[in-house]
């Protein structure tokens, strides 16, 4: 399996959809760039999702909080205090515990192995240091450099959805049930990363805290995890590489009152993709608490106020690109087409949602001799470029130009070829059928817009 693990990240570099971060200068560790074809793909995720969860329902509205925020907010998430322990971590199963418990041979999480240093949650037996941490990277705001000026990079995106509640309710006038969504950058400083961007310590997150009224919130959990759910299945995600798993009692979050994680089936093991929380009224209590505003909602119907509960579905873009892209990859052996001469060639096709997909269509001159066939198809990409994602190739055979697209999931070629110079028409070849299709030029528009949305 890990050698499929290998096949992705060769690809993504190969091709464009992902490369470590600052790699001539050795990299950094946990840090990764988006490529040309990486970043489309990205963007096209993030686009569906606000389509789904912001365009189509009237109940969410989106902010766009800053990664930096005021330090008290983080004093009232819990996030400064909970992560100030003495750590290690388990390098196999990357959980952490602390580490005056392991050294008494006790554990946080008390699990079935009693023996001392050995993960009580994997049996792993390899540790990182001690090490004191606080999983958020801290910088500071203004020339000093004091205490007083320290601020910290967001370790998770909802605070400001909290901390901007009000401000949402006053501007929007929406009412409880309601959600506030957001998809933004996080960073959090791992002690360990690793399954290639799996875990990175800096990643983008897309959520929403949805409010509700107390006593409605387990109704809007079942609800948000079919949401979700529903969700990475339409965007192709195969339904058996997708599971529920309920987290224990003991394991949850510190606000949370039931979590359920969504996990996929990586090529490294089964995984979290989201998840789906129930973090109660603990951050709007605690940050009415610490700001000394009151944050409870006030029902016009009853006249009364009270603090909401909150559902968060959430989940990591990044990961979620992955999934996508180990989940579209396909290799086949002798080629697709067992007429041409490479046979013996394996051939890569990356069966990627249109939606997702990063080009949907690549424009091919059938030959590169023929001026008036080049300047035909150069005519097609220009017009189609404000409508479409566009790539125009005129490089190799036009065998090879296809397997090209094929291996970075491009929906349709269209290949303009010596009919074209006769009657204006040209063919499309669908990606996953291989069949070709010969299209007037002047209906294009029309066609690629009916086939791509269809
Ligand atoms: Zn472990």
């Amino acid at each position: 399996m890990n050698n499929f693990m290998d096949k992705i990240v060769s690809l993504c570099k190969r091709r464009g959809f992902i490369f470590p971060s600052s790699e001539i200068y050795g990299g950094l560790g946990g840090f990764w760039d988006y490529g040309p074809l990486g970043s489309l793909m990205k963007n096209n995720i993030k686009q569906e999702w606000l389509k789904r969860f912001v365009q189509q329902k009237q109940d969410i509205v989106l902010i766009d909080g800053t990664v930096i925020m005021n330090s008290k907010v983080w004093q009232a998430s819990g996030h400064l205090q909970s992560f100030a322990d003495s750590l290690i971590e388990c390098k196999k199963c990357h959980s952490r515990f602390r580490a005056d418990h392991m050294a008494e041979g006790r554990f946080v999480n008390q699990g079935k192995a009693k023996q001392k240093n050995q993960c009580p949650e994997c049996g792993g037996k390899e540790w990182t240091r001690p090490q004191m941490f606080n999983l958020m990277f801290k910088t500071f705001v203004g020339p000093v450099e004091d205490k007083a000026h320290i601020a910290y990079l967001r370790p998770e995106t909802a605070q400001s959805m909290f901390v901007d509640f009000k401000n949402v309710l006053d501007c929007s006038r929406i009412k409880i049930p309601f959600g506030i969504a957001q998809i933004g950058k996080c960073f959090r400083n791992e002690i360990t990363f690793g399954d290639f961007t799996f875990r990175s310590r800096e990643f983008e997150i897309a959520e929403i805290e949805y409010f509700v009224k107390p006593g409605e919130d387990e109704k809007a959990f079942d609800y948000w995890v079919k949401e979700w759910e529903r969700f990475f299945l339409d965007l192709g995600i195969r339904k058996e590489n997708l599971r529920r798993k309920e987290i224990k009692k003991k394991e949850l979050a510190h606000y949370s009152k039931r979590t359920i994680d969504i996990e996929y089936k990586f090529p490294f093991g089964w995984s979290e993709l989201a998840g789906i929380a129930n973090r109660t009224d603990y951050d709007l209590k605690r940050h009415s608490q610490f700001s000394g505003k009151d944050l409870r909602y006030f029902d016009d119907k009853t006249g009364k106020r009270y603090f909401p509960y909150v559902i968060e579905p959430t989940l990591g873009v990044e990961r979620l690109l992955l999934a996508l892209l180990c989940d579209a990859y396909q290799e086949i052996k002798g080629g697709r087409t067992k007429t041409t001469k490479a046979t013996k060639e394996v051939e890569v096709l990356l069966k990627l949602n249109k939606r997702v997909a990063p080009i949907k269509i690549a424009i091919l001159p059938l030959v590169r001799n023929r001026p008036e066939i080049v300047e035909k198809a150069k005519e097609v990409y220009q017009m189609l470029r404000p409508y479409f994602m566009c790539c125009y190739d005129e490089l190799g055979s036009i065998g090879r130009r296809y397997r090209r697209q094929d291996e970075i999931g491009t929906i349709y070629c269209l290949t303009c070829d010596f009919q074209t110079l006769k009657d204006n028409t040209l063919t499309i070849r669908d990606r996953d059928t291989m069949k070709q299709k010969r299209v007037k030029i002047k209906d294009l528009i029309k066609v690629l817009k009916e086939k791509l949305e269809e």
